[in-house]
């Protein structure tokens, strides 16, 4: 399989080239060169199979020679091994839960796997290798367990100060080892600012071998497409009708991985993009055209983005044609008082918790239920512990700490403080 760069002016690479260096040398997202079917022997064999099966004959087809068979099967087997259940939460919808990982969110299956291959593709290297990445909260959770002590590669993880919340802020500053997180005096976007910008300077790419840990990353993207795999494997053993999806989108790294499982032969009846008020695409869907916004903060701070990254590699899968994109997705925006209400409701109701980004998108799917029929699923991304301010305050009660996460709070944090400021984080980069 090779990989070429939507801007078109750079040349075909392979898997591990696009994993190692994640943007293409024209700043282009790199996208594969065809969509893999999936084979009728694997469908025939699909009701049964295990999520180790399903995810090495996922995986591989965009893998291509770049991992050896035996390398991609751990890789796949240590990414996944967590549960995905699909819980119902009342007549006509479900919640595929993401957060059983370690770090609750489900960027853990992307930073998982990625980090593994940088392993893999690392080893026997003399340079290592540094990944920077400026998060708003769970990215840089996932990326920091992922990447603990993986030989090769240092982490630095950039977050706004007082922005994250607590169990976020120890699961970025109490790893060590090769994890530095660096709190900075600022917000979120500056953070991003601050990492494109490293990615641009010549001289610091002169001294270190810089790579991103975002969804644009295709190492991060693509394992994405397996929980889809997995839920709707569940899914026929209880229905016979595919399902609708609602995927809580901000980046639309995730909905745009359950499209590509779709392309390749997963039965999905429809997509819905559920955003909150960053309504750049929503806005899209209804006339058409697109136009990127400056980011919105909201309570889903998860998705607060105003140009998501990956809308163009859907306009790609659909060549960019609009009657195509609508036929198989829908989207829709929720504001916050919305969300904050449907936690109310669902948790009253159905005692089910939900988080704000579950939230957004519970509701969009049950508007979307109730205007066209059918049934189907959101995909819960972050367990509501990591937002405590919003879901206890709404629900009126405290939500305990899940057992795997309590070590967390027995730790100490670690940080480095660095003003919102380029210069002083290159600087910091090249004292290392
Ligand atoms: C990152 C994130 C999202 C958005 O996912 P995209 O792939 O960027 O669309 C949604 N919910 C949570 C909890 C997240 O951490």
């Amino acid at each position: 399989m090779q990989y070429y760069s939507l801007n078109k002016k750079a040349p075909n690479v392979d898997f591990a080239y696009a994993a190692v260096h994640g943007q293409a040398p024209d700043k282009g997202l790199y996208f594969p060169e065809f969509v893999p079917k999936l084979s009728q022997e694997f469908w025939d064999a699909f009701p049964t199979m295990s999520k180790e099966e399903i995810g090495f004959a996922v995986m591989k087809n965009f893998v291509g020679e770049s991992i050896p068979n035996n390398e991609l099967k751990r890789i796949v087997a240590e990414t996944i091994n967590f549960d995905f259940p699909l819980v119902k939460i009342d007549e006509n919808i479900s919640s595929l839960e993401l957060f059983h990982g370690p770090t609750l969110a489900f960027k853990d299956v992307g930073a998982r796997f990625m980090s593994r291959c940088l392993g893999y593709f690392n080893k026997g290297k003399k340079e290592n290798t540094t990944v920077l990445v400026a998060t708003s909260g769970d990215t840089g959770g996932a990326v920091a367990n992922g990447f603990l002590g993986v030989e090769g590669v240092n982490v630095v993880i950039l977050y706004p100060s007082g922005k994250v919340s607590p169990i976020q802020e120890l699961q970025l500053t109490t790893c060590g080892q090769n994890i530095t997180a660096l709190e900075v005096n600022g917000s979120f976007d500056d953070c991003q600012a601050i990492v494109k910008q490293a990615f641009m300077d010549e001289d610091l790419n002169k001294h270190l071998t810089l790579t991103s840990a975002n969804s644009i990353n295709v190492a991060r993207w693509l394992p994405q497409q397996l929980y889809y795999f997995f839920a709707v494997q569940k899914w026929f053993k209880k229905y016979n009708e595919a399902p609708i999806i609602c995927v809580p989108s901000g980046n639309f790294g995730n909905i745009c991985a359950g499209i590509m499982a779709q392309q390749a032969g997963l039965p999905v009846k429809h997509f819905v993009a559920a955003c909150n008020a960053n309504d750049e695409v929503p806005k899209y869907f209804a006339t058409g055209n697109y136009s990127p916004q400056m980011a919105v903060a909201t309570i889903s701070n998860a998705m607060d983005v105003g140009d998501p990254s990956n809308f163009v590699r859907i306009l790609e899968i659909f060549n960019a044609d609009y009657n195509s994109i609508t036929e198989i997705i829908s989207s829709v925006s929720v504001d916050d008082e919305t969300t904050k209400a449907t936690i109310k409701e669902v948790e009253s109701r159905t005692n089910y918790v939900l988080d704000p980004h579950g939230a957004v998108a519970y509701k969009a799917l049950s508007d979307y239920i109730n205007a066209n029929g059918g049934n189907g699923f959101l995909l819960e991304t972050a367990h509501p512990v990591k937002f405590p301010n919003v879901v206890e305050e709404v629900i009126g009660r405290q939500i305990p700490i899940p057992e795997d996460a309590k070590y967390l709070f027995e730790k100490k944090k670690e940080s480095t403080v660095i003003n919102a400021d380029f210069d002083a984080v290159k600087k910091w980069l090249l004292s290392k």
